[in-house]
């Protein structure tokens, strides 16, 4: 009941085209079952592809695997009937699927990320399908006892008769972010395959290296040519992240002299330049900070303290949402370093610095690209809920860059580790979520730039 109230008021704030939207199972014969082989199939597959990548690299992409891994999706994609297959000097694989309508409906875009995170390793992940949870343990690897309950993994109270698929000991499984382009391979797979499905052009691009930020960032995002866009690199069901962090970090300098022997230090020209970065530490407070912290809170981190001699430097990050918060958690630290200065007549110097690292997109994104998903989700019996991401994403690099990009759900759990696994069924939701969406999109107006 509550559904359908939700669904008839999306329905008349937004001219979407009913029809389209309901006949697209029709009109591929969708079969779930057969969709959730060949997501399970396609993601059993691509992690076997070591790609993690290395921070150390300096280059783009940053390990070897992400690039033939990437032929491998470019090879596939052009089998498929992709046009315009393209892999860029960085890595970045792109490709089109034609417009099926002949309505000038915006262009959208999906988007996922090769590289694996570097905090657990990449190398010879060997996938396994534990079919239709019953609910108690899945067990990983009995040899290192290493399972899934239902206290480290929450989300598999909500998961019973679903296919679950982990690694098998060591490594992460690298469902973050393969299990978003196994969805969005198996999309572009039903949509190529189903030109009866109406929808506007679609651009396909796999990033490297979005777990170390530096992949996206060498996109050409204009001539990309997208309106709209979606990374789907999210997990629980019905979860479309709509907002992050904004970004400051900050560096705080002292000065002291220590080459005063410490026998004689009184009444000397003795500052202790130690004693300065722990007084600034332990001001800060403890309620806000990244572990008292949580939901829509932002929170102050320090992130490293380096002496060398005389010299004490302290680098850290603030993280808020709203401007107001930054703005106070900013002010914190301020007061904070007075302090020291104050506490620490003699010192032969201080600094304190900040530099805005990234914004929060929200105000980037029109609420049509959230509530169109959204009325995707209720049309495939998905509750929708609206997530804000306590961390930067790619997302924020595009929207910021003249795409409006908004993230959303993959089925990935206990990411970067060797307890990841990802929810095949949840992958299927995401799927037909995503074949709803542009159903929908064909309906709306390419947006004036
Ligand atoms: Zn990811």
């Amino acid at each position: 009941m509550k559904k359908q109230i939700i669904t008839a008021f999306l329905c008349a704030a937004l001219p979407i085209c009913a029809a389209a939207q309901q006949n697209w199972k029709a009109v591929m014969r969708y079969d779930k079952q057969a969709t959730k082989t060949a997501l399970s199939e396609r993601l059993s597959k691509y992690v076997t592809y070591d790609t993690t990548a290395d921070a150390n690299s300096g280059k783009v992409p940053s390990s070897k695997g992400q690039v033939s891994f990437g032929k491998v999706l470019a090879k596939e994609l052009k089998r498929m009937g992709a046009k315009n297959v393209r892999i860029s000097s960085t890595g970045i694989v792109t490709a089109d699927i034609p417009a099926t309508t002949t309505k000038p409906a915006p262009t959208l875009a999906f988007l996922a990320h090769m590289d694996t995170s570097p905090s657990s390793s990449g190398k010879n992940v060997v996938p396994q399908v534990h079919h239709k949870y019953k609910g108690g343990d899945i067990v990983i690897n009995q040899a290192q006892n290493l399972r899934l309950t239902e206290y480290n993994s929450p989300q598999l109270l909500h998961a019973r008769g679903h296919d679950i698929m982990t690694a098998s000991g060591s490594t992460l499984l690298g469902a973050d972010d393969k299990a978003g382009i196994a969805i969005i391979m198996t999309f572009a797979d039903y949509l190529l395959g189903n030109t009866g499905i109406e929808h506007g052009p679609i651009k396909i691009a796999f990033t490297p290296d979005e777990e170390i930020s530096t992949g996206i960032k060498t996109m050409d995002v204009a001539a990309f040519g997208a309106d709209y866009a979606y990374t789907v690199d999210g997990g629980d069901l019905g979860e479309t992240i709509v907002e992050n962090f904004n970004g400051r970090s900050f560096t705080a300098v002292f000065n002291g002299e220590r080459g005063v022997h410490a026998g004689s230090a009184m009444n000397s020209a003795f500052s202790d330049n130690l004693l300065m970065a722990s007084d600034f530490h332990t001001l800060l407070p403890r309620h806000r900070r990244p572990e008292t912290t949580s939901g829509k809170q932002g929170f102050i981190l320090v992130k490293s303290i380096e002496t060398e001699g005389n010299k004490t430097v302290v680098k850290g990050n603030i993280r808020a949402f709203t401007d107001e918060e930054l703005a106070e958690l900013t002010s914190t630290v301020e007061q904070a370093f007075k302090t020291v200065k104050a506490l620490n007549p003699k010192n032969t110097g201080m600094e304190l610095s900040f530099k805005d690292q990234y914004k929060n997109a929200k105000e980037m994104i029109p609420s049509q690209l959230i509530e169109i998903l959204e009325q995707a989700m209720i049309a495939e019996e998905v509750t929708p809920k609206r997530v804000s991401a306590r961390g930067g994403t790619d997302g924020v690099f595009l929207s910021f860059n003249g795409l409006p990009t908004a993230d959303i759900f993959a089925g990935m759990f206990n990411l970067h580790s060797p307890l990841e696994y990802a929810d095949i069924d949840i992958m299927e939701a995401s799927l037909r979520t995503l074949i709803s969406t542009v159903c929908n999109w064909a309906e709306q107006p390419k947006p004036q730039k």
